[in-house]
């Protein structure tokens, strides 16, 4: 592996990166959720205007756009915010609402969860929302039932899985490159999940939150150098506005928690930058986009074959009740 330092130039001039950032509060992350229950939320003071504020006058310095996977429970207290965000050219996508492990609610309750969430969204911006990102990465081998809840919503895409080893989340041999999943109720969804690279037959997480900040930043440069190169796949980044706020309050916790949620949090808003200048970015919603038009942009959504072939995905006709979204080049349901 080469951990080079600089990067002169984009490394691909042609390939577009998925950027995303999870709207939420700082003490709304999972690794505090056994010490501040959801009932005191209110009580906290709230930092996630300012800090979604700070991420957009960044992304507006490098003229990005990306997609913003808000909570509902931010969505229905800041709807300014939630304004904000498309007025400045962003995609808006559902976090779910109360930030709950998907894992740990029924099918019944995740449904009724991810409602609210996308009513609270969508009611003040007018957005339709075709993208969802499960909290904490929750959609596991125990709650893929979820992806199928997803396509009866209406959604069309889930970036949900992580192929890595962890914890609290993650599918291990999941695929890691944006594919078309079949959902067993004959539906469909686009998955996204968040780049990995792969070293001695492991995966290990790349371009995200925690992982941005905790690893040596040279690791994520090699990675950006590395995945295009090697795959020709656009990375899948996403971080949160609290990570770019290193005088938020501090909470009390086990050492672990501690580690994840405040190493480095005053280096993150320059890393954000660095790669805000020397790549290009896209929200999901343009990745798809452009799969639909068949222009010959690098990064293609892959099929389920070992062969992967063009995917469109009909933005149009993607209505609640139309079902599967994605289909094939040739027409036929994947
Ligand atoms: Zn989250």
């Amino acid at each position: 592996m080469n951990l080079e330092p600089k990067v002169g130039r984009p490394a691909s001039p042609v390939l577009r990166h998925i950027i995303s950032v999870d709207v939420e509060d700082y003490f709304q992350v999972e690794a505090f959720a056994d010490r501040i229950s959801r009932d005191s939320w209110d009580t906290w003071p709230s930092r996630v205007v300012t800090n979604t504020y700070k991420v957009l006058d960044l992304f507006d310095r490098y003229e990005v756009r990306g997609t913003f996977f808000f909570l509902g429970w931010v969505a229905i207290r800041f709807p300014s915010l939630v304004r904000e965000v498309a007025a400045r050219g962003h995609e808006l996508a559902c976090h779910s609402f109360w930030h709950r492990p998907i894992y740990s609610l029924s099918p019944a309750q995740f449904r009724e969860d991810t409602r609210m969430a996308r009513d609270a969204i969508q009611q003040p911006s007018g957005a339709r929302l075709l993208g969802y990102r499960a909290p904490t990465w929750s959609i596991t081998s125990k709650s893929l039932w979820a992806l199928d809840v997803l396509a009866e919503e209406g959604f069309v895409y889930d970036s949900s899985i992580y192929p890595i080893n962890h914890d609290l989340c993650g599918i291990p041999k999941a695929r890691r490159f944006p594919y078309v999943h079949r959902c067993s109720n004959g539906r469909s969804l686009c998955e996204f999940p968040p780049t990995t690279v792969r070293l001695a037959g492991v995966n290990f997480p790349g371009a995200g939150g925690g992982y941005l900040r905790v690893f040596p930043f040279a690791y994520t440069r090699w990675i950006f150098r590395h995945i295009p190169r090697k795959h020709g796949q656009p990375l899948v980044v996403y971080f949160h506005p609290w990570e770019l706020d290193p005088d938020q309050p501090r909470i009390r916790h086990k050492l672990r928690s501690h580690f994840r949620h405040y190493t480095n949090l005053r280096r993150m808003e320059s890393r954000i930058e660095h790669l805000l200048r020397n790549h290009r970015f896209q929200p999901f919603q343009e990745f798809l986009s452009a799969n639909n038009t068949r222009q010959p942009e690098a990064g293609k959504l892959e099929n389920r074959s070992a062969a992967p072939r063009s995917v469109v995905v009909p933005m149009a006709d993607a209505r609640p009740q139309a079902g599967a979204a994605c289909t094939a080049a040739n027409g036929s349901q994947l």
